[in-house]
């Protein structure tokens, strides 16, 4: 039976295409920077998103990570959501290794972060306070159920950054969701950020990897901190192939990704006790009725015994499941789990 993992976007895995181009990729050594294939792949996703230059990085983590290490001097502030992935899930690196200091900001219902609580965040030039140096936005938004931001509101927050002498870094990780999700060319939601985190190895499908792009001069900083990450790689070559098939042919195709999602949610919720709290782009979250008699342990744990589906539980929130669909989830995959998870509940 073949296994229908909805757990995320994270477990997809390379393409044919893709193994075949990491097979014949041409390398060389990347802290030489003598990767032809590393070097077409920062040049490519330097100009998929309207910006000077780029580094090829392990993952998101370390691009953010590099980011911030780039941007900010020991003792810096960096303002973001208080539910964004860089402050939760990325084990405050920024603190950890960078001597950063995170202020947080809330979240909305729309992904958003408000204007006056950004302004309220700036703390004055005075010498018992840490030095605000940045304003990190996430798009799409995972906390917030996977919402796309605007190309407006992000000018906005553009303009605000600047006006006050600050800088904006994206956590794109899934930048090119967003872009397909508002149907906008990516360099329009990215236009007003000084740096770009996202991943390869998501809805694209790479293997491995993240690009994280800004200007020239940044970007020579953010390898220095790439290479004290341990984050320098030599024949990358093999990896980087597989990105630039992400980037060239995977990009458009998330809108299939988001209408699957839809679809699914609108199976699912036909089934009985079973209620759908949010559906954007690829994301799914969804809960159990109190009268349902399954627990949410059991329920998990039948669909993946009986029917090999893989669903988990969400962290962030009790008594929620998250589902992501991606490439390899397909309209087969999506009946399946429907009729599956009907016969759980009825
Ligand atoms: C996945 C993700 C990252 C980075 O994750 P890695 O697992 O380190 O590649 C960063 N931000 C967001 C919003 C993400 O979803």
């Amino acid at each position: 039976m073949k296994t229908i993992d909805l757990r995320s976007d994270t477990v997809s895995h390379p393409t044919p295409t893709m193994r075949e181009a990491m097979a014949r990729a041409e390398v060389g050594d990347d802290v030489y920077h003598d990767d032809p294939t590393v070097n077409q792949l920062e040049a490519e996703a330097a100009a998929k998103l309207g910006k000077e230059a780029a580094v090829f990085v392990t993952s998101g983590t370390q691009g953010n990570l590099c980011a911030l290490l780039a941007h900010c001097q020991r003792g810096d502030s960096v303002i973001l959501g208080d539910t964004a992935h860089i402050f939760r899930y990325e084990q405050g690196g920024m603190a950890q290794l960078g001597g950063i200091i995170p202020h947080t900001v809330p979240v909305q219902a729309d992904a958003t972060l408000r204007l006056p609580d950004l302004d309220g965040a700036i703390n004055p030039d005075d010498e018992h306070k840490p030095v605000t140096r940045l304003v990190a936005l996430e798009n799409t938004h995972n906390a917030a159920g996977g919402l796309p931001i605007s190309a407006e509101y992000t000018a906005a927050v553009g303009e605000f950054a600047r006006e006050n002498g600050l800088l904006l870094h994206i956590d794109g990780a899934r930048i090119f969701n967003a872009a397909a999700a508002l149907s906008v060319d990516v360099k329009d939601l990215v236009a007003d950020a000084n740096s770009v985190t996202f991943c390869l190895s998501k809805g694209l499908c790479a293997p491995v990897g993240s690009v994280l792009v800004g200007e020239r001069e940044f970007i020579r900083r953010a390898r220095r901190a790439r290479k004290a990450l341990g984050g320098s790689l030599r024949q990358a070559g093999v990896l980087a192939a597989a990105g630039l098939i992400a980037l060239r042919e995977m990009t458009d195709r998330l809108i299939e990704d988001h209408e699957n999602a839809q679809l699914l949610a609108e199976g699912l919720s036909e089934a009985p006790g079973l209620r759908i709290r949010s559906q954007n782009t690829n994301f799914i979250f969804f809960s159990l009725a109190p009268h349902v008699n399954v627990t949410l342990d059991e329920f998990v744990r039948v669909l993946r015994e009986e029917y090999n589906i893989f669903m988990s539980i969400y962290g962030g929130e009790k008594g929620v499941i998250r589902l992501r669909t991606h490439y390899w989830i397909d309209r087969t995959a999506i009946a399946k789990t429907i009729a599956a998870v009907s016969s759980i509940l009825s």
